[in-house]
């Protein structure tokens, strides 16, 4: 954190430039980097989390998740966003509606692999456009694949 706050944004150009707006997220993480200023600092919960600059619920959630720390909430991610509804299990379009959906059905012991679960799936088979379901583990209790057999 301390080397990450003295930081330049050309210097972290060349390591997150080919992320998704980059140029919002260097500011972000140099600002940050300036307020917890040591790594042993680093906050570990999400309310403490979603305080930061550029960090929402989706990161607040990866973060405890890479760091070994209990879930508090569900990783939703525009995959999760997608293929939740489809199974039938979150209805609607908003993010963080849709994880206290999930966090509503889903047991506490699996919030942490569920979301990356879900973005996996949507990532390789539950696509936007012609998702791979007779493939699909999950078909058997699928309410979009159900609708689609009819
Ligand atoms: S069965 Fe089809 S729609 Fe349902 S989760 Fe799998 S890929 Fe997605």
């Amino acid at each position: 954190m301390e080397a990450l706050s003295r930081a330049d944004e050309q210097t972290l150009f060349q390591f997150i430039g080919k992320v998704r707006n980059f140029g919002n997220k260097t500011r972000w993480l140099i600002t940050l980097a300036g307020i917890v200023k040591k790594d042993s600092k680093t906050p570990m919960t999400l309310e403490e989390l979603i305080k930061l600059p550029g960090i929402g619920r989706k990161s607040a959630n990866v973060i405890l998740r890479e760091s070994g720390k209990k879930a508090e909430g569900i990783i939703v991610d525009l995959h999760v966003v997608r293929v939740a509804p489809r199974l039938g299990i979150a209805s609607g379009t908003d993010p963080k509606k849709i994880e206290t959906q999930l966090m509503d059905v889903l047991p506490q012991k699996d919030w942490a692999e569920i979301g990356m679960a879900l973005s996996f799936l949507g990532r390789e088979i539950c696509r936007p456009t012609n998702p791979k379901c007779p493939e699909c583990l999950l078909n058997a209790c699928c309410g979009y694949y159900k609708t689609r057999q009819k």
